[in-house]
């Protein structure tokens, strides 16, 4: 039996989509996931046709490829033309559209740009490459920045000098706060991002549930664990309850991985960060502290022209949650994975290519 069985098992998922469809009754409900894998997961496995169609999912700012602005792929252009210069990326990145080229695009025009799984092989391959500069582009929210916190603190452990991060890592609780916070946001109950959780734990949330009084639930990635928290939150919201409550206990505690949050505190600071479609949100992002600035490529970059967004493009409003992927008129047509005209396009766990990728699902479910 597969480790993941039990959390995919039909004969448990009927009766739990039943207590939900008896206990939301035909209440509306909007509950948005702010995680890249629940969004995927969502479309994978067809749970919004096992819910009553009252109970409606909107997907935020979850997807770190989705969320990285352009001025960011702009930026590591520039530095990528550099002379001895790489610019070390994860693989999605590089097919995100920048101004007038994406990174994949530029490496064929021959800026040097090599794809790495992790920071910590970028670091690596710097060592064996002593006479470049290798500029890690750091993005991702904090499940990937204390692996790259790792990094950096090995990179100055041995002196690597010609290794440098650009970071546009970002935190979640405070583009939370912005995007809830907007009176236009239509949210009835949060989801959660179970990995970020795994990292900060559930507590830096409580202000979703306790100031803004939206029910929370930091939900696994199964699809049991995603209709479970769906249960939770109905039953908050008929019972007029506004908490934090926990659903992923195999991965989760309210306080966290308190050696992972020590060592994001160790290289990093909290900075102003952009997040595409939520524009600069204060101390939202994560740079590397002043005093390792000797690893830190920001200046590298010199002084880049405005960044433009893809004509039609509305990957802004997918991620506020204010329309469905399908409700831009590039999706399927001049935006497709093949050609991704968005960020939200690229990657697995952007709403767009989940919406591409397993809309016929639900007929096979
Ligand atoms: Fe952006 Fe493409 Fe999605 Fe439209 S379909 S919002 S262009 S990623």
């Amino acid at each position: 039996m597969n480790v993941f069985d039990q959390w995919r098992n039909a004969a448990v998922a009927k009766p739990l989509a039943e207590s939900i469809r008896s206990i939301a009754g035909e209440r509306p409900i909007r509950i948005m996931e702010v995680c890249g894998g629940h969004t995927a997961a969502i479309y994978r496995f067809a749970l919004q046709r096992m819910l009553p169609g009252t109970i409606q999912f909107l997907h935020g700012p979850g997807c770190p490829v989705c969320v990285t602005g352009t001025d960011f792929i702009d930026r590591a252009i520039a530095i990528a033309r550099a002379e001895k210069t790489t610019v070390a990326s994860f693989g999605d990145l590089i097919r995100v559209p920048g101004s007038t080229l994406s990174l994949a695009e530029a490496r064929a025009a021959g800026s040097s740009v090599e794809v790495f799984y992790s920071a910590m092989d970028a670091l690596e391959w710097a060592v064996h490459h002593p006479d470049r500069t290798v500029v890690f582009l750091a993005i991702g929210f904090e499940t990937t920045a204390c692996t790259i916190a790792a990094a950096l603190s090995e990179a100055v452990r041995r002196q690597v000098k010609n290794f440098r991060i650009l970071s546009a890592m970002k935190t979640m609780p405070g583009a939370l706060h912005a995007l809830l916070s907007d009176s236009r946001a239509n949210v009835d109950a949060l989801i959660l991002p179970g990995h970020v959780c795994s990292v900060i734990g559930s507590q830096p949330f409580e202000f979703i549930a306790h100031e803004l009084r939206i029910p929370c639930v930091v939900s696994g990635f199964e699809p049991l664990d995603i209709l479970e928290s769906v249960r939770m939150l109905s039953c908050q919201l008929v019972e007029h309850r506004c908490e934090v409550e926990i659903q992923y206990r195999r991965a989760v505690k309210p306080s966290g991985n308190v050696a992972a949050q020590q060592i994001m505190e160790q290289m990093f600071e909290p900075v102003d960060m952009t997040w595409r479609g939520l524009g600069s949100i204060p101390a939202s992002g994560l740079g590397v502290r002043r005093e390792y600035s000797a690893w830190d490529a920001a200046s590298l970059a010199g002084k880049t022209a405005p960044s433009k967004e893809p004509p039609g493009c509305r990957c802004g409003d997918v991620l506020r949650g204010s329309i469905r992927p399908e409700e831009c008129s590039l999706f399927r047509k001049a935006c497709t994975p093949d050609r991704p005209r968005g960020a939200c396009m690229v990657s697995s766990e952007g709403a767009c290519a989940a919406v591409y990728q397993f809309a016929g699902a639900e007929d096979e479910h």
